[in-house]
């Protein structure tokens, strides 16, 4: 088969893959190598539902063994298959590199043979890159559950970021759609690239020259929608992999509805997008923001309200908190205010040092307060326009998003696209800044 018509399969199966990001490695160039990854950036341009876009982003193969029943790529699924051999993938990486294309690789990959085979492959190939064409470029690369933890170790040492994907978030998801998959198998891996990358830490610390383990660390994703899971159970997951496993980031993936005749799909027509994107913004209070999982939702409320961001919903279920005086308010306190962002929180600290703020100063600072006005005081002055009442308010939130859009373009960017259809920066603004 061609290269151009085996990138095309292999690029278009990695679509539903979007565990890929930049950030967190600091690899240089080398005198005699090629490519760098701090000084280009990687990963710093996204598609207009927030994946990114700038690394070449494909699968080493399409052919799989298992037959999870969310995925095109199932082995019972009737679609065009390819693979590249590791010197294929080197080479395309190179030559894209070369032209200014990428700025670096993700590569995933099918279950081929078995997944000690498929590891090898995926090793080979950025053996070959780092190696042979020393490429210095960003490099991140998918483990893959039930290989050998050699072959994960050696590849790790090669890698910026590897992720081992969780997909589905309970162990009864598994057994209805990919019974093949063990939640031990997938944890497995990740524990202990966690513990490699602790380890290689301390390590550094004594000798400096100690080569590096996925200095970018690790993340996974969850498929959000594929099963009867709620976001509570989601949120609960992302939080103990962010505390245990110290994950760079847990992604979200709507699912997209396939072909298939299996009865514990559900069954819609359209990817859970709205869902997917509160669950971003839930993910931003986690990690920036000082929330747990549970005062964001409980057994009661398991699921997010689609009409208001996961902050002002919290914020309208504790309307009691509020309003908080901007001027007294701690940095913590001024966080959970809807609206303001962890910039705005920080300049907000600044700025009152010098002067009691006002509503004017607020805007002066370029904080937005469509939401936060509900909120704050300034000066002890009340400026919401309304009575501090949740239901008023949250009437006056969801008016507010009634506009929002997020039925449109959900596919990931192609490799060969139209121009009209490259990517914008557009309402997703909230997902990727995480300034909610
Ligand atoms: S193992 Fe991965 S590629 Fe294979 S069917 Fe399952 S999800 Fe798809």
């Amino acid at each position: 088969m061609e290269l151009q018509k085996k990138l095309e399969i292999l690029s278009g199966a990695a679509k539903y893959d979007v565990s890929c990001s930049s950030s967190g490695s600091k690899r240089k160039n080398t005198k005699v190598g090629i490519g760098n990854g701090s000084s280009c950036g990687i990963c710093h341009s996204w598609s207009d539902d927030g994946r990114c876009i700038s690394l070449l982003k494909i699968l080493l193969t399409n052919y799989c063994v298992y037959d999870c029943a969310y995925c095109v790529n199932r082995i019972s699924n009737d679609v065009p298959r390819a693979t590249f051999t590791p010197e294929e993938v080197a080479g395309l990486t190179i030559n894209f590199y070369k032209r200014n294309y990428i700025e670096g690789l993700f590569l995933s990959s099918a279950i081929i043979k078995n997944p000690n085979y498929t590891m090898e492959l995926l090793y080979q190939s950025v053996k070959i890159l780092r190696t042979q064409h020393r490429f210095n470029g960003y490099i991140h690369i998918k483990a893959i559950p039930g290989s050998d933890l050699n072959l994960i170790e050696l590849t790790g040492q090669l890698v910026d970021r590897m992720s081992v994907n969780i997909e589905l978030p309970s162990s009864n998801g598994l057994k209805m759609l990919a019974p093949q998959k063990e939640k031990q198998s997938i944890l497995k891996p990740m524990g202990f690239i966690n513990s490699k990358i602790l380890q290689t830490k301390e390590e550094k610390r004594i000798v400096k020259k100690t080569p590096s383990f996925v200095p970018a660390g690790q993340s996974t994703q969850l498929i959000v929608g594929a099963t009867p899971d709620h976001d509570l159970s989601i949120i609960r997951l992302s939080e103990k992999l962010y505390q245990h496993y110290r994950l760079k980031r847990v992604y979200y993936s709507a699912y997209v509805p396939v072909t298939s005749q299996n009865p514990n799909l559900p069954a819609i027509n359209k990817p859970p997008l709205l869902r997917e994107h509160r669950l971003y913004q839930a993910d931003w209070l986690l990690r920036f923001y000082g929330f747990s999982a549970q005062e964001l939702l409980n057994e009661s409320m398991p699921n997010f309200d689609t009409k208001v961001d996961p902050k002002a919903n919290w914020a309208l279920n504790n309307i009691h908190l509020f309003p908080v005086e901007i001027n007294r308010a701690d940095y913590e306190t001024l966080l959970r205010v809807p609206g303001i962002g962890v910039r705005s929180a920080q300049k907000i600290i600044r700025a009152r040092k010098v002067k009691s703020l006002d509503m004017d100063d607020l805007k002066k600072l370029g904080i937005v307060l469509k939401r936060a006005k509900f909120f704050i005081t300034c000066k002890g002055k009340y400026n919401g326009g309304l009575d501090i009442n949740d239901k008023l308010i949250r009437y006056a939130l969801t008016d507010d998003v009634k506009t929002y859009d997020i039925t449109t373009q959900w596919e990931q960017l192609s490799l060969f696209p139209m121009l009209d259809s490259m990517p914008t920066l557009n309402d997703n603004f909230m997902s990727i800044t995480g300034e909610i």
